[in-house]
C-alpha cells in the first residue's frame, strides 16, 4: 500500500501545460508572463492591491521586515506557537524576537500581547502574527493593539491562504501579508512565496530589494544591498495552475476535517477551534490526544503503518535556539505541544483513507 503523507502536493491539471508554455517561450528565468499572472491571480483572490512573487515565504517575511525599517536590536513580537520560518528573518536582521503565547484559539493571545508591550523596556516595532494551521487569529483585537501602539503588523499567512476572517482574506489585514507555496502547503509551486502589502510604495521597495537592489542605470549601480529572492517563471506557471483549484482544495481540506471530527466524536477530543465568523482552510487537521496518549509514540505507531503523523509545532520559547529570548507565556502552547498531533490532511485523501487513520487512532486511544 502507498504511504499516506501528511500534506503532499495535489496538482489541478493545467500546471504541466503551463510549464510547457514556459519552455516554449524560453523565459526560464525569475521573470516572465507567468510570474505576472500568478501575482494577478493572488491579487484577485485576496482582493489586495499589490503582490510580489518570491522564492519562499521566508524571503517574503524577510523583505517585510527590511521594508518596515527593522534594525539591529529592535524588538519584534511574534507568535511563539509557530514554525521557525515565521521567525528566522528576525534573526537575519539581528533584531530581537519576543515571543507571545497562544490562548484558547491556539493562536496569539491578545491579552498576553498587551502584557508584553507594557513590560518591554522599549516599544516593539513589529508583530509577526501567524494564522496557525490555516485557522484565523483574533485579528480585530490584535489590529487594535497594533494601531494604538504604532506596531507594524506582518501577517504570516503561510499556512492560511484560503482562510477568511469576517469575509476578508487573511494576509490583507496587516501592513504586510505573507503566503508560502512550499511543497506541503495548501497549494504549492514546489517552493515559493508571495508578499502582499497595503502600501504600494512599500511593495515597490520590496520588489527592488528582491532583485539585487539594482538602481535604474544602464550599468549596474548600487546604493544599498538586496537579495536574489524573485520567483522563477517555471514555479509561477505551477502556481497559476494551482490557483485555479485553490477554492476546491480548501473545501476538500474542510471536508477531511469533518470526516475526522465526525468519526472521532465519541472521544470528545479537542480539535483546533475556528473563531466565529471566520472560515479557516483546515490546512491540517490537528487535535489534542487524551492525557495518557503520547504523541511521539503515536507518530511511531503510524509510521509502522506507512502513515505520516506529526506532533504539533514545538513552541519557539522552548527551542534551544531561543533559550535566552524574552517570552510571555501561559503554558498553553507547551500543553498543546505535549498532547497534540497533526493528522494526514492531503486533498487527494479518500474517505476510506481517513477512516483507516481513524481506526488506528481509535485503537490507540
Ligand atoms: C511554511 C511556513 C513558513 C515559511 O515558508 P517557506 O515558503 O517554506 O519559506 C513560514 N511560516 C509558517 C507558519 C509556515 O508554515
Amino acid at each position: 500500500m502507498d504511504k499516506i503523507f501528511l500534506s503532499p502536493p495535489d496538482m489541478g491539471g493545467n500546471e504541466e501545460k503551463y510549464v510547457k508554455e514556459v519552455f516554449e517561450s524560453n523565459y526560464i528565468a525569475p521573470l516572465g508572463a507567468f510570474v505576472d499572472r500568478f501575482e494577478e491571480s493572488i491579487k484577485n483572490y485576496t482582493h489586495s492591491s499589490c503582490a510580489l512573487a518570491l522564492s519562499s515565504g521566508t524571503a517574503a517575511l524577510h523583505l517585510a521586515l527590511r521594508v518596515s525599517g527593522i534594525q539591529q536590536n529592535d524588538f519584534v513580537l511574534a507568535s511563539s506557537f509557530t514554525f521557525i520560518g515565521s521567525i528566522a528573518a528576525i534573526l537575519y536582521e539581528k533584531a530581537i524576537p519576543v515571543f507571545v503565547d497562544c490562548d484558547e484559539s491556539w493562536n496569539l493571545s491578545p491579552t498576553l500581547l498587551k502584557e508584553a508591550i507594557s513590560k518591554l523596556k522599549k516599544p516593539p516595532k513589529a508583530l509577526i502574527l501567524t494564522h496557525l494551521y490555516g485557522q484565523c487569529a483574533k485579528l480585530d483585537e490584535i489590529i487594535e493593539i497594533c494601531k494604538n501602539e504604532n506596531i507594524t503588523l506582518i501577517e504570516d499567512a503561510a499556512e492560511s491562504l484560503g482562510a477568511f476572517y469576517h469575509q476578508q482574506s487573511t494576509g490583507t489585514f496587516g501592513d504586510f501579508g505573507v503566503f508560502s507555496f512550499n511543497g506541503n502547503k495548501i497549494i504549492t509551486t514546489s517552493g515559493g512565496g508571495m508578499l502582499i502589502a497595503k502600501n504600494q510604495e512599500a511593495l515597490q521597495k520590496a520588489r527592488f530589494l528582491s532583485t539585487q537592489a539594482k538602481e535604474p542605470f544602464p550599468y549596474y549601480e548600487h546604493q544599498e544591498y538586496g537579495y536574489n529572492y524573485r520567483m522563477s517563471n517555471i514555479c509561477a506557471a505551477i502556481g497559476v495552475g494551482q490557483m485555479e483549484v485553490l477554492e476546491q482544495r480548501v473545501l476538500k481540506r474542510r471536508q477531511i476535517f469533518e470526516w475526522y471530527q465526525e468519526a472521532l466524536k465519541e472521544f470528545q477530543l479537542q480539535f483546533m477551534p475556528e473563531l466565529p465568523n471566520t472560515r479557516g482552510n483546515r490546512w491540517l487537521t490537528t487535535l489534542c490526544l487524551p492525557e495518557k496518549c503520547n504523541p511521539l509514540e503515536l507518530v511511531k505507531i503510524f509510521e509502522s503503518q506507512k502513515i505520516e503523523v506529526r506532533p504539533l509545532w514545538k513552541p519557539m520559547h522552548l527551542q534551544p535556539l531561543f533559550k535566552d529570548a524574552s517570552s510571555f507565556t501561559n503554558g498553553n502552547s507547551e500543553k498543546l505541544f505535549k498532547s497534540g498531533i497533526c493528522l494526514p490532511s492531503g486533498t487527494k485523501m479518500t474517505q476510506k483513507q481517513v477512516f483507516k487513520v481513524v481506526d488506528i487512532l481509535k485503537e490507540v486511544i
